[in-house]
């Protein structure tokens, strides 16, 4: 770590949330593998610490020392399951009762390699982050379909605001 070329120039909270078994161990487990430079100047960390709670706790379970100091969020559901995405609403309002009011959030659709499962419409979850002012993604994280991407459109955003 004291390589000049390893060196970590940010480092971003990033919190996932949403229910039980919708992938977020598994989107986390994919992007862990890679690193990401967001420009030539900067390499961008992301904090990984809370990766247990997220797995473990459920749905209002999730105290509000999760969210802090999170400046991105993950809102996961799983594209085959219509209760993941009707409890989206009630993650949004959790997240936006606890997490920093400035806080990037992406709306995720997890499990789209599913496509014969599907119940969730693109258009509807589309539909429903562009009401809500959140950014949209359909992933993959057992074909690494757009894990990439979704982190990148919130660290993105996220480089955006705080330069
Ligand atoms: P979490 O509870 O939200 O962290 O969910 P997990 O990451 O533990 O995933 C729950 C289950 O869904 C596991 O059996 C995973 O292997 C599976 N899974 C996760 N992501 C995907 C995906 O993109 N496609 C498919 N087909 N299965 C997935």
């Amino acid at each position: 770590y004291n390589d000049p070329s390893q060196k970590i120039d940010f480092v971003f909270k990033v919190v996932l949330i949403g229910d039980s078994a919708v992938g977020k161990s598994q989107i986390l487990a994919r992007f862990a593998r890679n690193e990401f430079s967001l420009d030539s100047k900067a390499t961008i960390g992301v904090e990984f610490q809370t990766r247990t709670l997220v797995i473990q706790h459920k749905y209002r379970a999730v105290t509000s020392a999760y969210y802090r100091g999170a400046v991105g969020a993950m809102l996961v559901y799983d594209i085959t399951k219509r209760q993941t995405f009707d409890h989206i609403p009630r993650w949004l309002e959790e997240l936006r009762n606890h997490a920093d009011k400035n806080i990037v959030i992406i709306l995720v659709g997890n499990k789209s390699d599913l496509e014969d499962q599907r119940v969730v419409s693109t258009e509807d979850a589309k539909e429903f982050a562009q009401t809500e002012g959140l950014f949209f993604l359909e992933t993959s994280a057992l074909e690494s379909t757009n894990v990439e991407d979704a982190f990148l459109t919130v660290l993105t955003e996220i480089f955006r605001i705080v330069n």
